[in-house]
């Protein structure tokens, strides 16, 4: 037997989550089956606990689209028991069970092997939030960003793949400029290394004019909406934006204007699918760019029976940083 945290939809399409004790018998097909440490919480984590957001096929589900733990039994040769892994992606805790229990079996395709330099425990609280951040900022590097090249934007950078995002770019010697609707997490927006607090306030609103001043040397956008539509029109000649997510809206009311005529990129991001190899490269960055300080700043721990306020919580976008749930 072990514990998860299930949800169950009734008859009049209502659902409620709550943790169970479940048979091992019950887990899904896959080769390997973890014993899961931790897990965390993501914005879509949000969705799955609650109404489903038209992510989750069948109920009962067991939610949670990341987990670490330790190899429990393998019927794959790359993968033994006693060995650490970690899952993001590949629509586990949506489509699949995922990793709020304290066992998951999983396709050993879906896992990477723990990176060096990181606990189960810091995996989590990078998470599918965080290693998506890297894989912004790698998208940004690869399109020319370079430290010294001007002030980096972060949008939501109070949020999970902003906190991020702010630590890593500071830590590259990028002057971050961090995007919060927040005025309360300016100091520990500052001192994950933001070098500029810009109040939402200030970016929120329709585009106007397609072009404004060139403020912007890269941009790691967690927000979409009229703040991504906003922002490119404000990006340098030449920059790019990585497009993670849409907290405040999957619209984009804005013209093609900054594209033509200053050459700006928008650069899409996707954490579910990545390759295996990039998967290695972005826990290989992670380890060594995210310093470890400021990631156990952002962290607040939590357990099963907390998820159901914290899912609600994530939506409304009232959690801070990074939250680490020990399943056990
Ligand atoms: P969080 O809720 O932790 O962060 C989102 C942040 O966005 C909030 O903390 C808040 O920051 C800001 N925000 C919330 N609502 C609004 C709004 N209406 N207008 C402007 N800003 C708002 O979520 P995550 O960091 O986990 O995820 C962020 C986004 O990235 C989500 O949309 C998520 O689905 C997406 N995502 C995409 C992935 C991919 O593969 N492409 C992978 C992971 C996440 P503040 O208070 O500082 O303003």
């Amino acid at each position: 037997m072990f514990r998860a945290l299930v949800v169950e939809k009734n008859d009049e399409g209502k659902t409620h989550a709550a943790v169970q004790e479940l048979d091992e018998a019950r887990l899904p097909e896959g080769e390997v089956t973890v014993a899961v440490e931790y897990s965390t919480v993501n914005y879509k984590d949000g969705l799955c606990i609650g109404p489903g957001g038209g992510l989750v096929r069948s109920y009962p589900h067991v939610p949670g689209i990341d987990f670490a733990g330790t190899v429990a039994a393998s019927e794959d040769a790359r993968y033994a028991p006693g060995d650490k892994v970690v899952l993001t992606g590949w629509r586990v805790g949506e489509v699949h069970w995922g990793g709020y229990a304290q066992k998951a079996r999983v396709k050993a395709d879906w896992l990477v092997p723990l990176p060096e330099g990181l606990t189960t425990r810091q995996a989590m609280a990078v998470g599918t939030a965080g290693f998506t951040a890297m894989l912004a900022v790698m998208a940004l590097e690869d399109h020319g960003m370079k430290p010294g090249g001007g002030p980096v934007l972060v949008t939501g950078a109070a949020g999970g793949v902003g906190s991020v995002a702010t630590a890593i770019l500071a830590h590259l010697g990028h002057e971050v400029a961090a995007v919060t609707g927040r005025p309360e997490t300016a100091e520990y927006l500052t001192a994950l290394g933001a070098a500029r607090i810009v109040p939402r306030d200030e970016i929120n609103e329709t585009v106007k004019r397609p072009l404004e001043a060139e403020t912007w040397a890269g941009c790691v956008d967690a927000v979409g909406g009229a703040m991504l539509a906003r922002v490119l029109g404000q990006m340098k000649y030449g920059a790019s934006v990585a497009a993670v997510g849409l907290a405040g809206g999957a619209g984009l009311p804005a013209t093609v204007i900054p594209f033509l005529l200053r050459g700006v990129n928008l650069l899409g991001i996707d954490s579910v699918m990545q390759p295996y190899d990039n998967r290695l490269r972005a826990w290989r960055r992670v380890a060594a760019d995210l310093p470890m300080d400021k990631l156990e700043a952002m962290i607040r721990p939590a357990t099963l029976a907390d998820l159901p306020g914290l899912g609600a919580d994530i939506l409304k976008g009232h959690v801070r940083g990074r939250v680490v749930v020990d399943v056990n």
